[in-house]
């Protein structure tokens, strides 16, 4: 009998394991600064903040803010060696030798002459050291991957390696003064700094749903970007593994923006849809959304070479009236089709070549004096830099005339430029005094557009779902809309 018990203890365990989402425990590295972008960073925390290297605990500083910088390319004479936590390594600074760091190296505290950028410098340091101090002193080379922490401009503490976790003790920690949840890691790098904060799931997602679909939004709106955004999360984990964590906090994954844009109703969507993700045929959805659809979504065919049956362009009532108009510069076009290798020389006319039924341009003919150039898919709207790939030109077709020596009739009838038609001229009396019009050109005409959406247009159009949700469809019926099929689990 015992056996029987222990045996459907056993089995009811491993059913409890198996219901328990994948999301329910997992931690996510979001990246805030990394590359070039980061000198240093600071890190503040009311009540101080608590560093971990590697996986050991290794000092409580007590101030309210720190400068955590990359400490690289320094060579540094080691004082004295063997302290067994920072606060002795403080001691000994504060009464012995004052112009000393607490350094952290190979698993204990050392006080140390720093910043010598040439070996020279540091051996003359160590003699003096030698002689007056302690024998035992010795030269740390550089590496590259060293941190130190700064307060008001004074090193406090400075590790030779490693990675560096910060957690706040007991209150908020700040970045530059933008709260976050979880613990910040900093790793060093010739230089830069880079900070990953490392959260939960959902804490992650109480930073990034405000961000995207806009804290104002209705909850049943919030509710469907919350799932949207977990999902996306979810299958696009470790997306940026190369440089150590799992999607970064802009728009190139998802915008993540901290507590600073948390709020109650964006708090209660991510607890309320804890866990959920969208999935087709028990399949993760690659959950795209974006701003504004224009009327109708758009097929991730036409936009990207990715074919989903949840993917297809849906027709959408809630945000019809979204337009937005541009101007094309013929000039800065032709220069920017040369850069990336597709130069046609003077542009000339540019042309609609191919669009799909979801009303999206998906490839564009650009004719110029040497030749034709195509631009397709998503890249007709970066290209161009418009708002979205549904588009149509809108100017009325007319020719223009400039004079042969533009530049001198220019200076002779200032008025005679390339904003007017020949039947605008004539009819404001321009040509009048203007008898020595020898050369036509053609001028090109398609230079204005009316477009329609904000973005991809793939998948869930935020402005749709939030006027969806204000005429009560819930957060299922929104996302059932948008990806069709698929179902929230
Ligand atoms: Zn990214
Ligand atoms: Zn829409």
């Amino acid at each position: 009998m015992k056996k029987i018990i222990a045996l459907l203890l056993i089995f009811t365990y491993i059913l409890i394991s198996a219901a328990i989402p994948a999301s329910a425990s997992s931690q996510i590295r979001i990246g805030l600064l990394w590359g070039a972008d980061a000198k240093n960073a600071e890190v503040g925390s009311k009540s101080g903040v608590n560093i971990t290297l590697g996986n050991s605990w290794i000092a409580c500083l007590p101030y309210s803010s720190v400068t955590v910088s990359s400490y690289a390319s320094y060579y540094t004479v080691i004082e004295k060696s063997g302290f067994g936590s920072i606060e002795e390594c403080q001691t000994y600074v504060k009464n012995v030798s004052t112009d000393c760091v607490p350094f952290y190296h190979a698993g204990s505290f050392h006080a140390a002459k720093a910043w010598y950028t040439d070996y020279e410098s540091a051996e003359a340091k160590l003699s003096e050291v030698h002689e007056l101090l302690n024998p035992e002193a010795y030269i740390l080379s550089p590496t590259y991957n060293s941190l130190c922490i700064c307060v008001n401009d004074n090193p406090v503490l400075i590790t030779s390696s490693g990675t560096m976790k910060i957690e706040a003790k007991d209150s908020t920690l700040t970045l530059n003064g933008s709260g976050h949840r979880g613990i910040l890691e900093f790793s060093g790098n010739s230089g830069y700094v880079s900070v990953i904060s490392i959260l939960s799931m959902e804490e992650y997602l109480y930073g990034v749903v405000s961000c995207e679909i806009g804290s104002g939004a209705p909850l049943e709106a919030k509710k469907a970007q919350a799932v949207c955004a977990r999902t996306y999360a979810m299958a696009n984990m470790g997306k940026h593994s190369p440089e150590g964590f799992d999607l970064c906090a802009t728009q190139d994954c998802q915008v993540y923006g901290g507590m600073a844009t948390e709020n109650a109703t964006t708090i209660q969507a991510v607890n309320e849809t804890a866990h959920q993700l969208l999935r087709h045929n028990g399949q993760l959805v690659n959950a795209y959304y974006s701003a504004s659809c224009g009327g109708k979504t758009a097929d991730a065919i036409s936009v990207w070479k990715i074919d989903r049956n949840y993917l297809k362009s849906a027709t959408d009532d809630g945000c019809e009236s979204y337009t937005w108009e541009e101007n094309l510069d013929y000039n800065k076009l032709s220069h920017s089709l040369a850069k990336i290798g597709k130069g046609v020389g003077k542009l000339k006319d540019i042309n609609i070549a191919e669009r799909s039924s979801d009303g999206s341009v998906t490839k564009l003919e650009f004719i110029g004096e040497y030749g034709t150039s195509v631009i397709e898919k998503e890249a007709v709207r970066t290209f161009l830099g418009v708002k979205s790939q549904y588009f149509d030109f809108t100017d009325e077709e007319h020719e223009i005339v400039i004079p042969v020596n533009s530049n001198e009739e220019e200076k002779k009838y200032p008025y005679i430029s390339h904003k007017y038609s020949v039947e605008e001229m004539i009819i404001n009396g321009l040509l009048m005094n203007c008898t020595e019009l020898v050369l036509k050109e053609t001028v090109p005409s398609k230079t204005k557009i009316k477009g329609y959406g904000y973005g991809h247009r793939v998948g869930m159009c935020q402005l749709g779902a939030i006027n969806h949700a204000k005429n009560g469809w819930d957060y299922h019926k929104i996302l059932a809309h948008y990806y069709n099929g698929s179902k929230v689990s």
